[in-house]
């Protein structure tokens, strides 16, 4: 069901010049997808997709992607630096962030990014940061409430609490932020909103659409404002369990279209281009870590210790969240023993599986664990002193690119003061 990207033979040739663990990226399937994206928007003539930098913010990653005709969306100074390392400046870089301090927003002003304003009093922020307002200028939106989708018996197909989000302007201050904007000299104008993660569901872009459409002929009508983009943001969601469907990404940009007629169409709104900022979506699958079995404990539970850890995927440890794991080479083999799966960390959190059904597992089996290619390595830190793995890019002609070496201890050591020279 679940099936790697990468073989044993693959695994057991690239493991000659790689130590475990570390992440690998499928080219291949980074590809497919964005053109797959691409196709299920190609009725919108500016459509554009800005890759959420955050998701994985890996220089080999970045530039695939900008190849493949991505933007890139950042939210920090340091992310708007490495999308500038990248080559990719301008309108193509879309800066999203709240607590913005102020040289963020100068550089992105600097860099021509288009800046999403979180909050009424970024108006005025921003004009005293950088001097001016941008002619292009786009505002983050908040309902309020809550957001659910599709209930069923077994519950609501997506369910997420806006309400208690930090995010985004509420209905009277976006209202008030466009007349201001205008006022200082903005043109064109574009809404931004995030209203629900890791959603599996091909309605959640149609009814968020809805909602922004609706919103964007009541803002024009309003605040005569010319709105030149929406932006639907992240949130669309991949499968992690086995059981679970896969989103049709040609099925949502259908649901989107049919909102577009009937809402922004009729309105004379025809020529309002798109946006997304997935992340979740574009890599999540199309990476995973790979590591080793390399030690066995039986106490009150059967344990086997892999030399990966929740610093190297922490999704498991601090969500709970389910990762699939293939034992490769035993793919058909019975999953006939539980195991916890765990990581070395001084953290009982540390558990890339707690009872999951497996196959026997041999000391020095390679563990592929499956969808880590957003918010993974992303996500990694240096507790206990484990240190960041390598990233490794498996290319479509079956060969392999290091994307990033693995953290030495002289990394770990190279922000420390020593008083001595001892070190
Ligand atoms: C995190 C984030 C995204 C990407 O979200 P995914 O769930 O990975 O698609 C997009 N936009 C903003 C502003 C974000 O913070």
């Amino acid at each position: 069901m679940k099936k790697p990207f990468v073989t044993l033979p693959q695994l057991e040739k690239i493991v000659q010049d790689y130590p475990t663990p570390f992440h690998l990226y499928d080219e291949a399937g980074i590809r497919q997808n964005v053109r797959a994206l691409k196709a299920a928007f190609a009725w919108n003539p500016g459509y554009q997709e800005y890759f959420a930098v955050k998701a994985t913010p890996t220089p080999g990653i970045l530039k695939l992607l900008r190849d493949e005709g991505c933007g890139l969306d950042c939210s920090s100074y340091t992310e708007l630096l490495l999308a500038q390392k990248c080559g990719v400046t301008g309108h193509n870089i879309m800066f999203s962030a709240n607590d913005v301090p102020a040289r963020e927003f100068a550089k992105a002003h600097e860099l021509g990014a288009i800046i999403n304003l979180d909050d009424l009093t970024d108006v005025d922020f921003l004009q005293e940061t950088i001097g001016t307002i941008p002619e292009t200028i786009s505002c983050r939106f908040n309902p309020g409430g809550t957001f659910t989708l599709g209930e069923s018996k077994e519950g609501f197909q997506v369910m997420d609490n806006p309400g208690q989000a930090k995010y985004g302007m509420t209905r009277q201050q976006i209202a008030l932020a466009y007349q201001k904007l205008k006022v200082m000299g903005a043109k064109h104008f574009g809404i931004h909103a995030f209203l629900a993660s890791n959603t599996l569901s091909n309605d959640y872009y149609p009814a968020l659409a809805r909602i922004l459409f609706q919103l964007a002929v009541e803002l024009k009508e309003e605040t005569g404002c010319h709105i030149a983009f929406i932006n639907l943001s992240g949130g669309v969601g991949i499968p992690y369990r086995p059981d679970q469907a896969a989103n049709d990404i040609a099925a949502i940009g259908e649901g989107v279209r049919r909102a577009y007629e009937e809402v922004l169409a009729p309105a004379g709104m025809g020529d309002v281009a798109l946006c997304t900022e997935l992340g979740r979506f574009m890599l999540g699958p199309y990476g995973c870590l790979v590591t080793r079995a390399t030690h066995f404990k039986h106490i009150y539970k059967e344990y086997v210790g892999v030399d990966a850890c929740a610093a190297n995927l922490m999704r498991p440890a601090i969500y709970g969240a389910y990762h699939h794991i293939t034992v490769m080479g035993k793919e058909d083999a019975p999953c006939d023993h539980q195991y916890d799966v765990v990581g070395g960390l001084c953290e009982n959190s540390d558990k890339f599986a707690i009872d999951r059904m497996l196959p026997k597992i041999d000391l020095g089996d390679l563990l592929v664990i499956h969808d880590a290619g957003a918010h993974g390595f992303a996500m990694g830190y240096q507790y206990n002193g484990r240190l960041r793995s390598a990233e490794l890019l498996l290319r479509e002609d079956g060969s392999v690119k290091l994307l990033r070496r693995a953290e030495t201890p002289e990394d770990y050591f190279a922000t420390m003061v020593f008083d001595d020279e001892e070190g």
